[in-house]
């Protein structure tokens, strides 16, 4: 072990290809990559280079052709439909370049949503929603529709209903990529806490060279090839 803790996710050989037509694209090719337990890590290339891909297939959205994933013991490349859906359910947090909130629910119900999923009971909803929202310090905000605040607002209320499960791993796809730069620090510092003093494991896809600046480790993706980042070029 070292002073990173324990391997966390495991990728070995991952490949796969997406079909258009008759022809098939291949997009990440023989990918092996190992992530910490707390890592903040950024994946970096250029627009078309397979990150969004990398990222939903160690999210548990989508299947690899071959190669293996494992998180934290379990081979998430041999779960079944059902089964990858309950562990995405427990395991990993989502946050997306537009937010992803429901429109016409509060902040409150917005980060509620993830819980209506499991078996606590009302009372101790309330307490974890209250407990993300002030998290991101939204606390006095949780009334509030998403058309009622601000972008890095509602970049924070995604933050909260992503963390509300207590997942171990959070991916984001492009989280500031939307946000002015001083809402795109609050969430840069939020991931951060995340990853410092809850010890998530936070792996974020960005264009944005002072998001991964941020991060701990930073991997570049190239034509469906990983390369370290003193390796390959950033865009
Ligand atoms: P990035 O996030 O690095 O911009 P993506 O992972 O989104 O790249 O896409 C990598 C390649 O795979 C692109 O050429 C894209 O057009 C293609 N691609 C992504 N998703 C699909 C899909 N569902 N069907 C067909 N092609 C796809
Ligand atoms: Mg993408």
């Amino acid at each position: 072990m070292d002073k990173e803790g324990r391997v966390l996710v495991e990728i070995d050989n991952l490949s796969k290809s997406y079909r258009r037509g008759d022809q098939t694209i291949p997009v990440l090719n023989g990918i092996s990559l190992r992530i910490p337990e707390r890592d903040f890590l950024a994946l970096m290339g250029p627009s078309g280079s397979g990150k969004s891909t990398l990222l939903n297939l160690i999210a548990g959205l989508d299947r690899a052709d071959s190669g293996l994933i494992r998180v934290a013991g379990v081979v998430i490349t041999d779960l079944s439909e059902i089964e990858l859906a309950h562990w995405r359910a427990q395991n990993v947090g989502f946050i997306f370049q537009f937010y992803n909130l429901i429109p016409v629910l509060t902040a409150f119900e917005n980060v509620e949503l993830p819980l209506l999923l499991t078996d606590l009971s009302k009372k101790e909803r309330r307490e974890h929603v209250k407990t993300a929202l002030a998290l991101v310090k939204l606390d006095d905000r949780m009334d509030h529709r998403p058309g009622q605040l601000s972008g890095g607002q509602q970049q924070r209320v995604a933050i909260a209903r992503a963390v509300v499960t207590d997942p171990a791993i959070l991916v984001a796809d492009e989280p500031t990529g939307d946000l002015d730069r001083r809402s795109a620090d609050d969430v840069l510092n939020l991931m951060e806490r995340l990853t410092g003093d809850l010890g998530k494991t936070v792996i974020m896809v960005t264009h944005d060279p002072r998001a991964a600046e941020r991060a701990r480790t930073l991997k570049v993706l190239d034509k469906g090839i990983l390369a370290n980042a003193s390796e390959a070029p950033l865009s």
